[in-house]
C-alpha cells in the first residue's frame, strides 16, 4: 500500500516551543521500539523512532540539551531534549555521525507516521498491533534484515 509522501521540509518541535526544527529530506525510516529503555524514556509503550539524515536537521529556535548514556545494546548515545520543558526530540549514537533518531511524535503533523517495522516486540504490551505492511522483530534486527525493512517503507512512498 503506497504511503503519502509528507511536504517538505518536516517541521516539529519541543511541548513548550523552546525548540523548533526542520527536516529538508525524506526520513530515512520509522519505526516503533518496544524495548524496556524505550518504554521509560517516554513514559509510553513504545517510541516512535524515525532517523534522518544528519545534514537534513535544522534547528530553526532553540538548542537542546544532551544527556550522554550508554544503551542496553553498549552503544554510546546522547539523548537530545529542550532543557526547559524536558520533551526528548531526538537521539545521536557516538560514531555515527551521518544520522539522526527522531522522536516522530514531535513532528507538527504526525498523520502521515507508519511505522516500517516493530522492534523489541519481547516487551512490547500485549495489546499492541503491528501497522499493516510492518515488519516485527523480538529484538534488535540484524542489520541486513533491518535495511532490507527499511528500504520496503521508502520504496511505498514512490
Ligand atoms: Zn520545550
Ligand atoms: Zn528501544
Amino acid at each position: 500500500m503506497p504511503l503519502k509522501r509528507p511536504a517538505l521540509p518536516l517541521t516539529g518541535g519541543c511541548s513548550c516551543g523552546a525548540i523548533r526544527y526542520e527536516v529538508a529530506g525524506l526520513p530515512l525510516a520509522l519505526y516503533t521500539c518496544n524495548c524496556t529503555e524505550c518504554q521509560t524514556a517516554s513514559g509510553s509503550a513504545f517510541a516512535l523512532n524515525m532517523p534522518v539524515a544528519s545534514k537534513d536537521l535544522h534547528f530553526t529556535k532553540g538548542q537542546p540539551k544532551g544527556w550522554h548514556k550508554t544503551s542496553s545494546s553498549g552503544a554510546k548515545v546522547i539523548a537530545w531534549f529542550c532543557g526547559d520543558c524536558g520533551a526528548r526530540l531526538y537521539g545521536e549514537r557516538e560514531g555515527r555521525p551521518e544520522s539522526m533518531t527522531l522522536r516522530a511524535g514531535t513532528l507538527d503533523d504526525t498523520s502521515w507516521l507508519e511505522p516500517a517495522a516493530h522492534l523489541f516486540m519481547r516487551s512490547a504490551q500485549s495489546w499492541v498491533q503491528p501497522a499493516k505492511g510492518a515488519q516485527c522483530f523480538e529484538e534488535q534486527p540484524v542489520p541486513a534484515e533491518f535495511r532490507a525493512a527499511l528500504a520496503a517503507w521508502r520504496s511505498r512512498f514512490e
